[in-house]
């Protein structure tokens, strides 16, 4: 963008007209269901706290706890003075829980992507991605400089054709878990052995199936029964299903020393505070300990696939917390949000780029706090308005 107030002018005009302008609402409670955004009430569901953990008074202890000991700020990068036990504590955990040798803490998932994929990956390298991917992932692979190949959604015989034309000797498959605009998840099984097969790097981002996923809720690699010498990196977000924030990465120990060296996005940053590591320890041991609450939560899902089915409603094929509506035109999905909006249910309008183009969709995300009868009530309003 050039250097010139009526270029921006003429850009903001254009997305506003196209229906593609954002901006933010103003939340005045805690993320839950029932939130009062903008002074108004309303029935959400588009969070990603799909366990209802983001509120939880065993957590908000854990963190008021960790403040009065530590205080706010973590004051320094992790490699400076910024690693506190809690930090320590908490990788250690992690590692446990994902069943890998190590993990670490960044203090977000897109600076996780950012910083593993440009520790592994350079001019030269290739890498393999999935056409649907989080930005974060296409960003990381951009500047790295590494060429990329996107193949077709979860296409495992276009992944193999790439292969057979690949000339370079560093590889990459890099694919979401749980496709966070889909709510469908990557054929990790076969994934893997493709990368097996080539002696490629295979990267798992599970930012939505954290939590959700697996026996004891370790994601997709748990659910799909894939060991660090099958899935060599695991990143997954904190954010989201654990309800504090933040990311980590996990795998070998050879892998986590090797991006403790070289992840720029870990060296040059802040570590989070200690209180969030604490909280995020104390939301992992319920993770693990409560799985009433992934059951609720399949049950929600369960009974929204039967629900909209009964209405006639299509949804995309997700088993997952994410139940997208597909309706094509940015327009019209937009108008379909803002009627819902009017009758006090939030669902946000997924619109370009976040998604191809004509591909705009109702991004409904279901939470564990959710009651059946929340469901119930969005169900009707869908049947009124889309
Ligand atoms: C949310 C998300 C991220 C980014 O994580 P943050 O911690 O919010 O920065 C990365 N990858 C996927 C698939 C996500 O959904």
């Amino acid at each position: 963008m050039k250097n010139d107030p009526k270029l921006i002018q003429s850009f903001l005009k254009e997305k506003q007209q196209q229906h593609l302008y954002r901006k933010a609402h103003i939340s005045q409670s805690p993320q839950q269901p029932h939130m009062t955004i903008n002074g108004e009430k309303f029935l959400t569901f588009c969070s990603n706290d799909y366990l209802g953990l983001a509120n939880h008074p065993d957590i908000l202890n854990a963190f008021k706890q960790a403040a009065d000991k530590y205080g706010i700020g973590s004051g320094a990068a992790h490699l400076i003075n910024g690693h506190s036990i809690e930090h320590q504590l908490l990788e250690e955990e992690l590692a446990e829980f994902t069943g890998r040798d190590r993990a670490l803490l960044f203090s977000t998932g897109y600076m996780a992507n950012l910083g593993v994929v440009n520790a592994l990956m350079e001019r030269g390298d290739m890498i393999f991605a999935d056409r649907l991917n989080h930005a974060s992932l296409i960003d990381a692979g951009l500047l790295s400089n590494a060429k990329t190949k996107r193949y077709a959604h979860n296409d495992i015989k276009a992944l193999e054709k790439l292969y057979t034309k690949n000339t370079s000797k560093n590889t990459m498959i890099l694919t979401d878990g749980v496709f966070s605009m889909d709510g469908d998840i990557a054929s990790v099984k076969q994934l893997s052995q493709i990368a097996k097969q080539h002696n490629a790097w295979l990267m798992v981002d599970d930012a939505h199936g954290f939590g959700t996923l697996g026996q004891t809720g370790a994601g997709l690699l748990e659910q799909e029964n894939l060991n660090q010498d099958n899935a060599p990196i695991l990143m997954a977000t904190l954010g989201k299903a654990i309800g504090t924030t933040g990311a980590f990465v996990a795998g070998s120990t050879e892998l986590i020393e090797y991006l403790i060296q070289t992840a720029r996005t870990y060296t040059f940053t802040t570590a989070m505070p200690p209180a969030i590591a604490a909280a995020t320890r104390a939301s992992l041991k319920i993770v693990q300990q409560d799985s009433e609450r992934r059951e609720k939560l399949n049950q929600h899902i369960l009974q929204f696939k039967k629900g909209a089915d009964e209405l006639g409603i299509e949804l995309m094929p997700s088993d997952s917390a994410i139940q997208p509506i597909m309706i094509g035109s940015t327009e019209k999905t937009v108008r379909i949000s803002e009627r819902l909006r009017n009758s006090g249910i939030l669902v946000t309008a997924i619109r370009p780029p976040t998604i191809p183009e004509d591909t705009a969709r109702l991004r409904v995300t279901l939470s564990a706090k959710h009651t059946k009868d929340d469901i119930v009530k969005l169900l009707d309003a869908l049947a009124v308005h889309l």
